[in-house]
């Protein structure tokens, strides 16, 4: 098995993701449920803006990733249970 590995939510896009953007829909979520997607630099503006187009209160975090070994800090980083992108795929 490979490791999980950080990369873009954007469909299509294997990058290495650089931000968490941490979004929910009020109509949906309750208020401590945050859904993750992670994003390159390249996509992190084009995913935050098409949340706050839908109203959907959205937040940009950084990722820190240690230059090597980044096994510990991928189960640690990602912690909400929220890691799958269902949502943004067709
Ligand atoms: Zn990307």
């Amino acid at each position: 098995m490979e490791p999980e590995r950080f990369t873009c939510s954007r469909a299509a896009c294997g990058e290495p993701a650089l931000w968490r953007v941490e979004w929910r829909n009020p109509k949906i979520h309750t208020a401590d449920r945050v859904k993750v997607w992670l994003a390159c630099d390249e996509h992190v503006d084009y995913l935050r803006e098409f949340l706050a187009a839908r109203d959907f209160p959205v937040r940009v975090a950084e990722i820190h990733l240690p230059a090597t070994n980044t096994a510990e800090t991928n189960t640690a980083a990602i912690n909400t249970g929220a890691t799958n992108t269902a949502e943004s795929q067709a």
